[in-house]
This record gives structure tokens, C-alpha cells and sequence, in this order.
């Protein structure tokens, strides 16, 4: 078929709220997908991270297809033979007592968020708790997300807002001591800000904000939705930094190893006490189809190491863009398999730069509007990474004005 027909029928009926590339892919297999002509790319974006396993990975279609012949959804009015497994496979992976199942990011963070307030009003005895957020996070687009959002557009049109979060500067200690009041209940933000243009703070900033957490009874919550999971070369972005393991963690995407959405938040017993029946809840949060795909999609970055794999090829491609001589490059920065291109204000922008690596087989997506962002599968083999990194060298060395 044509490819106008897919452009075209997409531009009329579905609302405008992204700018996609030039480029309909029809087929995806492990680190390569394929437009409807047939060409390959390598996917450098793998779904913003929600494919860490490649796409169509095999062992997680067998699950689909051996949960299929059971049951896929039973709602949480009854049990199913998937959750508990799940959970307790995820538990013991991450190092925590439970979790709650749900499906997107955005209702994983929702979630943490609800988990705080009741713990500040019943455990921590405080009405109308404050979550301390930070500058330039993404933590998803509902309405109460968004209200702490310090993207312009992310918020433009969309008030009244939620209530109850103080932004704080990221990476600075300082900025969360100064902001620490007997208000406040918990601190959320990210280990590593991903939609923000790959900022990786200090080391020892998280095992900073952790102790200031403790010290003051307040909840440490880290959303590593993106970052987890082996993205960054450890399965946990905190892992980086010493005794920095939070009291509340979220995590999704590579949950589902891209095949249908799961995510959810773990916590400890004593935490998640607060929650009752009723309280909170999804349709389809931890249904047995969802849980099915979980477990395999955890079991293949252990089975297949993709966690080191991310820290081998990650810090080898990493020094291999660093040998790149551009005008175009501010910087080059990245951990595991998160890497972001940062590039001048004068390059016009990371967009032209991903349109010219599309013609070259790669297709990445800027962030922040002078980031190309590279988070390939973790599947992705050295000799990959080669063919990737000439192809960028040589866009970034002859792209001119
Ligand atoms: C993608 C992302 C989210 C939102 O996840 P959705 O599944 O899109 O709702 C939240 N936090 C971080 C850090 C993310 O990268």
C-alpha cells in the first residue's frame, strides 16, 4: 500500500497532539523495524524505553500465547493465577515487601502520589501533606502530573491545577533542605531526568536526598519508569549511588516489554498499610494477561543480561560518539544505554539531525529540542552499535547550515 494512505488517514481522524517522523513501520524484530516498503531501521528510541527486550521478543510471545489459552482478564474481583507470581517476582527482583499493579506511568505515579498523601495523613499525621518535585521532570501527562510540570506547554490550557507540590531545583542538596517543612510528606522526582535531556545529577546527590528523607520522616519515591529495568547499565538508576534505594518505587515500560502496558509501585508493608480495599484500583491493573507478559518481560532482561549488556555496549558506544568531531555537539553525555546528544542552539535543533539519521537506517527522536536521544533495545550487539555510530559520525561530521 501506499504511504501517503497511512499518513493521511492518521492526520484526519486522530488528534494532533504529536509531530511523528516521516516513516510508517509496519514489522519490528528485536533491535530492527521495517517501514512498509520493507526498509530496516534500527529502532534507537525502542517505544521510550518500554522495548529493553527488542521487539517481538519470542520467549514474551510464547506468554501471551500460553496466557491466551487461559484467561486475560479477570478484574481484581477475583484472583487470578498470574498476579501473585508476578508481584512476588518483581518484589524480589527490586528488593521490596509489595507492590500495586497498574498499566500506564502516568498511573503508577498517580498512584505514589495517592500512596503518599494517605501515609502523611495517617501515618505521618499531617492534613494536606506537600510532595517536593524537581525543575525539568517528566513524570507523565495526567492533570495532577502536569501540574507540576515546569514544561510551558505541558500545562498551557489545562488549569486549575492540583494542589500540594513545591518544585525544588534538581541536583542541588540544598534546594531540598531549604525546602523540607513540617509539611512535607515525600520527595518524588527521577534518578536520571530522560525527557528532560539525559541530566544525570552528582553522584551521592540520591544517597543525599535519601538521608535527608530519613532523617526527616518523609517519603523517598523515585520514578524509574524509564531508567529501570537495565536501561542505565544497572537495573535501578540508584544503584549508581550508595544506600540511595527509596521507599517508594515506580516503575513501567520495560514492564511490559512492549507489548501491552503494565506498570506499577513498590513499596514496603508498613507503607502500603495504609491502603485499603477500595481505595485505589484499575480495570485492568494486574490482570493475568498483563502479569503473564510482566514475568516473562523481567525474566528475559535477567535471562539475557541486558542489564550488563546496557553497561558493556552503553560505555562503549558512549566513548565511541565522545571521538566525534562536530561543531554541531555541546555535549555528549549518557549512562548504559541513555544517551543524549546534546547539540548547539545554532545546529537549528535535534529534529533535522533525526530526519538525517532516518535516511541512514537509524531512527531516534529528539528530546528537549537539541537532544538526539539513543536508547536502543538492550539486545543491541557490538557490531550494531558500529553500523550506528558511523552513520552518526557522519551526520553530525557533514551536516552543514
Ligand atoms: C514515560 C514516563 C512516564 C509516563 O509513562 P506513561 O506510560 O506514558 O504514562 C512517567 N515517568 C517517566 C520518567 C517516564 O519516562
Amino acid at each position: 500500500m501506499d504511504k501517503n494512505i497511512f499518513l493521511e488517514t492518521t492526520k484526519q481522524y486522530c488528534a494532533n497532539n504529536y509531530n511523528p517522523l516521516d516513516v510508517v513501520l509496519t514489522k519490528g524484530r528485536g533491535v530492527w523495524v521495517y517501514d512498509e516498503k520493507g526498509r530496516k531501521y534500527i529502532d534507537f528510541l525502542s517505544g521510550y524505553s518500554a522495548l529493553n527486550q527488542g521487539h517481538n521478543h519470542r520467549l514474551i510471545i510464547d506468554a501471551i500465547k500460553k496466557q491466551i489459552k487461559g484467561i486475560t482478564l479477570t478484574s481484581r474481583a477475583f484472583y487470578n493465577d498470574q498476579l501473585g507470581f508476578f508481584a512476588k517476582e518483581l518484589c524480589q527482583l527490586a528488593g521490596y515487601e509489595m507492590m500495586l499493579p497498574m498499566n500506564t506511568g502516568a498511573e503508577a505515579v498517580e498512584t505514589a502520589i495517592k500512596l503518599a498523601r494517605k501515609w502523611g495523613l495517617y501515618q505521618k499525621k499531617v492534613k494536606y501533606g506537600e510532595i517536593l518535585v524537581c525543575k525539568n521532570n517528566f513524570h507523565g501527562r495526567t492533570i495532577t502530573i502536569i501540574s507540576f510540570s515546569t514544561e510551558q506547554q505541558y500545562r498551557d490550557g489545562f488549569s486549575p491545577f492540583t494542589k500540594g507540590f513545591k518544585i525544588i531545583e534538581f541536583n542541588s542538596l540544598k534546594a531540598v533542605k531549604n525546602a523540607i517543612s513540617d509539611k512535607t510528606i515525600a520527595v518524588l522526582m527521577e534518578p536520571i531526568q530522560a525527557e528532560g535531556g539525559i541530566i544525570i545529577p552528582d553522584k551521592g546527590y540520591l544517597t543525599g536526598v535519601a538521608n535527608l528523607c530519613r532523617k526527616n520522616n518523609i517519603l523517598f519515591m523515585l520514578d524509574e519508569i524509564q531508567t529501570g529495568l537495565g536501561r542505565i547499565g544497572k537495573l535501578f538508576a540508584y544503584e549508581y549511588d550508595y544506600n540511595a534505594k527509596p521507599d517508594v518505587l515506580i516503575v513501567g515500560k520495560a514492564l511490559s516489554g512492549g507489548f501491552y502496558p503494565v506498570s506499577a509501585v513498590l513499596s514496603s508493608k508498613s507503607i502500603f498499610r495504609v491502603i485499603k480495599p477500595g481505595d485505589h484500583g484499575s480495570t485492568f491493573g494486574g490482570n493475568p494477561l498483563a502479569s503473564a507478559i510482566a514475568r516473562a518481560s523481567l525474566n528475559v532482561i535477567i535471562k539475557e543480561k541486558l542489564t550488563e549488556n546496557s553497561y558493556l555496549q552503553g560505555a562503549y558506544f558512549l566513548n565511541s560518539l565522545k571521538t566525534i568531531k562536530s561543531k554541531w555537539i555541546k555535549e555528549i553525555r549518557g549512562k548504559g544505554l541513555l544517551i543524549g546528544i546534546e547539540l548547539h542552539k545554532k545546529a537549528g535543533g535535534a529534529r533535522r539531525f533525526c530526519e538525517a539519521l532516518m535516511k541512514e537506517s537509524l531512527l531516534c527522536k529528539e528530546t528537549h529540542e537539541n537532544v538526539i536521544r539513543l536508547a536502543p533495545p538492550l539486545i543491541i550487539k557490538r557490531e550494531q552499535i558500529d553500523f550506528a555510530f558511523k552513520k552518526i559520525k557522519k551526520i553530525l561530521e557533514n551536516q552543514n547550515k
